[in-house]
C-alpha cells in the first residue's frame, strides 16, 4: 500500500473528484479526514470506504472562512496528531446557482447554431461586462482563498515535520481559460501560481507542493451543462472522451505517495489532450 501510516486531508471530499482521491487514498492505508460543506456528502464517501471507513474523521468547514478552517485543522490534530497531505480541491462551477449554467449553456448553442448554419458566430457571451462583484469574490474566496487558508494551516504542522506533500487542484480553465468564466478561470489560474511560489518556498522542509489542471470530468459540476457544451469540450479533447475522477485521483495517488518525490511546484494535467504546454 502506497500510504501505510499516512494521514491525509481531503477538501470537497463528499463528491466527485474529492471523493474519488478519499477512496483512493484510504484504500492505499491512509487515514482520511474527509472535508466538505455538506455534511452528509461526507458521510456517503466515508460508508463507501468499506474497512477503511474506521480511520476516516469528518469535518465539515467551508473552506473559503478561515476560522472555520482553523478548527477543522485542530479537529484532525486532537484526532491525528499530524498531517501528511493535503489535497486543496473543494470547489464549486458556479456561484448563483442554475441561472449562472444556464446562461452558458444558451451562449453555447446559440454559437453552435450559428456556425452550423455556416455563420458568422454573432452570440456574444457577455459575462464579464454584467457580473457582481459578489459572484467574482465569492468564487476567489472558495477556490484561491481555500486554498491558501488550509496550506497556511498545514504548513505549520508540515514545515515543523519536515516533510510533507500538497496537492492542490487547479483546471485547464487556469491554463488555457475558459470563456464565460472568468472568476472561475482567475481563481483556477492563480492556483497555480500560488503552487508554484509556496512550492519555492518550502521544498527545504522537506513540503512539496503540486497542481493537477484536470479537463472534463464528469461530475455533479459539468451534470447540468447542456448536451451541446459538453460536446463541444468533448470536441475540444483530441481523445474525444470525457475524464472520470478516478482519473484525477490517480494523479492524486501519484503526487501524495512517494513515486512523486522529485516533483514540486509542477502541474499535472489529465486532460485528454485538451491542453497540452
Ligand atoms: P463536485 O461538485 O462533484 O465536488 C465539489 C465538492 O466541493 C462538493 O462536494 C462541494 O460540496 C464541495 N465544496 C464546495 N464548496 C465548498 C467549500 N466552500 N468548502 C468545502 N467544500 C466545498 O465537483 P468536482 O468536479 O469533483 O470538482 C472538484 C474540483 O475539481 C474543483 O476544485 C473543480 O473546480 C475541479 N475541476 C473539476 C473539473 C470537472 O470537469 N469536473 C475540471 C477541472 C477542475
Amino acid at each position: 500500500m502506497k500510504l501505510e501510516g499516512k494521514v491525509a486531508l481531503v477538501t470537497g471530499g463528499g463528491s466527485g473528484i474529492g471523493r474519488a482521491i478519499c477512496l483512493a487514498f484510504a484504500r492505499e492505508g491512509a487515514s482520511v479526514a474527509v472535508n466538505d460543506i455538506r455534511g452528509e456528502s461526507i458521510d456517503e464517501t466515508i460508508r463507501a470506504m468499506g474497512e477503511a471507513a474506521a480511520r476516516a474523521l469528518p469535518v465539515v468547514a467551508d473552506v473559503a472562512d478561515s476560522s472555520a478552517v482553523r478548527k477543522m485543522f485542530a479537529t484532525i490534530r486532537a484526532q491525528f496528531g499530524t498531517l501528511d497531505i493535503l489535497v486543496n480541491n473543494a470547489g464549486i462551477g458556479e456561484v448563483s446557482g442554475q441561472g449562472e449554467v444556464e446562461r452558458m449553456n444558451r451562449v453555447a448553442e446559440a454559437q453552435v447554431a450559428e456556425m452550423m448554419a455556416g455563420g458568422p458566430v454573432k452570440t456574444r457571451w457577455g459575462v464579464t461586462q454584467s457580473m457582481d462583484d459578489g459572484v467574482f469574490e465569492r468564487m476567489l474566496r472558495v477556490h484561491l482563498f481555500g486554498t491558501f487558508h488550509c496550506t497556511r494551516e498545514a504548513l505549520k504542522v508540515m514545515e515543523d515535520k519536515g516533510s510533507g506533500r500538497i496537492v492542490n487542484i487547479s483546471s485547464v480553465a487556469g491554463t488555457s481559460g475558459l470563456e464565460g468564466a472568468p472568476h472561475y478561470s482567475a481563481a483556477k489560474a492563480g492556483i497555480l501560481g500560488f503552487t508554484r511560489s509556496v512550492a519555492r518556498e518550502v521544498g527545504i522542509a522537506g513540503v512539496t507542493v503540486n497542481a493537477i489542471a484536470p479537463g472534463y470530468i464528469e461530475t455533479a459540476m459539468t451534470e447540468p451543462l447542456s448536451p451541446v457544451v459538453k460536446q463541444m469540450w468533448t470536441m475540444n479533447t483530441p481523445l474525444k472522451k470525457s475524464g472520470k475522477p478516478e482519473d484525477i485521483a490517480a494523479a492524486a495517488l501519484y503526487l501524495a505517495s512517494d513515486d512523486g518525490r522529485f516533483l514540486t511546484g509542477q502541474v499535472i494535467s489529465p486532460n485528454g489532450g485538451w491542453w497540452m504546454p
